[in-house]
Formats: structure tokens, sequence, C-alpha cells
């Protein structure tokens, strides 16, 4: 018998698999160092009214109609999915015919890749413009079926200018995917742009600020015609029963605590990025809740960190940057264990 033979594309896509050491100190991930809001996890401890026996709905309309008014829209401008990767993954395959490509500014979200590959679309990366910020007209000229923006950009944290997003908005002739799993810590949202962008999709989730990774919520944000696209694409009952009462606890709930959250990682992050620099490391700007931090060697560095007990992401060779390591924000404390296992490690 001869073996199952995969898609050869898939030779190109790496394992997801983040170093699974357990560590006292886990920075490597983005998600809220704060941990899960109160109403979601009292919502959590509470016993469930719907029974695991049974499928969760389908079409979660009551979170649906959550997300919306969360952000401004109409009920049938959103879709959910199991995070926003699910959402994001769907999107590639609904608006991208196999040998069409994604375009997007590199370096950028790992699994945006990972995920036109597997799907049978070609990335099409193009470079950062020099002062950080996207090139739209560089992305556009790539003419994709689907033009990527990671808005704030991760791994670097970088912002998108609104004048760069609105270029590529109105002009790209596919589908523009504009992923906001960091909107939350960021300026001005691509969301304003829905009333005059049809072609605009917007992720976000429920994963980051909201504290909520374990839980897997995403969501989408379009016009209805692009979502009705996407409820094709999307499997039948993505977002689970936990999740789902989680998740609707949290938006009734917990948007101040979260605003709280936000605004306090915003104030530390600051306050880590002048640390850093007085050991010498010069952090590059960021709109986020992570800082990346050019390093020469990112492998040891990350090494010497986890033997302390402190994980890290370790990125090698970045396009236009070199090796780095991105580190999340959270509460003051962590941030000084950080600090001072640094300056020992790199004495
Ligand atoms: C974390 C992250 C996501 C996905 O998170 P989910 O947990 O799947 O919602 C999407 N995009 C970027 C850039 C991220 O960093």
């Amino acid at each position: 018998m001869s073996p199952a033979r995969p898609r050869p594309a898939l030779s190109a896509v790496p394992l997801y698999a983040p170093d699974p050491t357990p560590v006292e100190l886990d920075l490597s991930d983005n998600v809220n160092l704060w941990g899960v809001p109160p109403a979601a996890a009292r919502a959590l401890r509470e016993p469930l009214e719907a029974k695991p026996n049974v499928y969760p709905h389908s079409d979660p309309v009551a979170l649906r109609e959550a997300l919306a008014r969360n952000a401004g829209v109409s009920p049938a401008q959103v879709i959910t999915g199991c995070g926003s990767d699910d959402v994001i993954d769907g999107a590639l395959r609904a608006f991208a015919a196999p040998g069409e490509a994604v375009a997007y500014s590199a370096p950028t979200f790992s699994m945006l890749v990972s995920f036109a590959r597997v799907n049978g679309l070609e990335p099409a990366p193009v470079p950062f413009r020099g002062d950080g910020d996207i090139d739209p007209d560089a992305l556009l000229a790539r003419r994709a079926a689907i033009t990527y923006v990671c808005s704030p950009n991760n791994p670097t944290g970088t912002g998108v200018s609104p004048a760069a997003l609105e270029r590529v908005v109105s002009r790209a002739e596919g589908l523009v995917l504009v992923d906001e799993a960091y909107g939350e810590y960021a300026g001005p949202s691509a969301v304003a742009l829905l009333p005059r962008a049809p072609q605009l999709l917007v992720t976000r989730t429920l994963s980051k600020a909201f504290g909520l990774a374990g839980l897997r919520v995403g969501y989408g944000l379009a016009a209805p015609e692009v979502v009705q696209v996407l409820e094709k694409v999307r499997g039948p009952y993505k977002v689970n029963v936990l999740g789902e009462k989680a998740a609707l606890a949290a938006l009734a709930e917990d948007v101040g605590w979260v605003r709280g959250r936000v605004a306090e990682a915003i104030t530390i992050r600051d306050r880590l990025r002048a640390a850093l620099e007085t050991l010498g490391l010069r952090a590059l700007p960021s709109a986020a809740n992570f800082l990346c931090l050019p390093v020469p060697d990112s492998a040891s560095l990350g090494r010497a960190l986890l033997g302390r007990g402190i994980k890290v992401r370790v990125l090698r060779a970045l396009p236009g940057i070199g090796d780095a390591i991105r580190v999340g924000v959270g509460p003051w404390e962590q941030m000084e264990r950080l600090v001072t296992t640094l300056r020992e490690v790199l004495r």
C-alpha cells in the first residue's frame, strides 16, 4: 500500500507548536495577563442552562447581537467563529480560489501565511515602509484576491495609519481583511470605514483584551453580503456553549473592566519600554499590548529566559528586522520580573 500523499503545498506549512515548557511567567501569547474579566468568570462558575449533550446554537444570534451593539453595527454584519483564526481561515477560502494571491506586509501574523498555504493560496508579502507603516501602493500593486492588513501588526506591534488603511480599503480589487486582534489597544478602528467599503472584513476577538483566549470566541464585521458568504464556509457549531455564555456576560458587564486594563497596559507598556532602554534594548513602536525587541540572537536569549521561568516569543530572521523577542505586557510586578531577569541574562 502506498502512503497517503498530503497536498504538496503543505510541505511549506510549519506545524504551529509553541514551546510547551511550563513556566511561572508566560509572556509569549499577548493574552490578558490580568486574567479573566469578573462577570465572565462568574458566569463560568454558574451551572449551565444549555445541556452539553446537545449542540450549541448553530447561529449564536444573541452573541451576534451583543457583538453588534458593542461595535456599533447591525447583527447582520457580524460573523462568529472558533477564535478569529477561524474567521480568517474561512475568509481566505471564501474570497480566493486556489492559486490566487494573499497580499500582506511582512513580517505579520504567522498563521495568516499558514492559512493561505493550507487553502492553496499564494502568499504575496510586500515590505513595510521605512517609517513602519504599511505601503498601500505596494500592497495594491499585487492585485491580490485578498489583501490582509494586521492593525496593530503582530509581531511588530506597529500601528497602521488611517490614511494608508483608507487608501488600501478604497482601492483594493478583492477582499480587504483588517485583523484587529489588538484593536482595543489602538486608535481608530477600520469598523468606521464599513459603511463605505463593501469589500472590507474586520476581524476581532475575545482572546486578547477580553481575556477569554481559552474559550475561543472570535468574530468578523462586514457588509451583510460578505457575512452571508462567510456563513456558507463556516462550519455549523463553531462557538461552544461555555464560550457563548462567558462572551455574553463579558460583553454585557465587563466592558468597563476591559477598558481599565487596556489603559493600564498602555501605561505599563511605555514604562516597560523606558526600563528596557536602560538595558540597551530598543523596542519597536507599539500600539498593542506587547513589545517587539530586536536582539542579535533571539534563540539563545529565549532559552536563557526559559531557564529562569519566563517564556517570551522567539522570532527568527524577521524581514527588515532580524532576530527579535516579543513580550506581552501585564501587571507591573510581572514586567519588573522580566526586566530584572533580562538584566541578569544580558550581563
Ligand atoms: C491572537 C491573534 C489572532 C487570533 O486569535 P483568536 O484567539 O483565534 O481569536 C488573530 N490575529 C492576530 C494578529 C493575533 O495576534
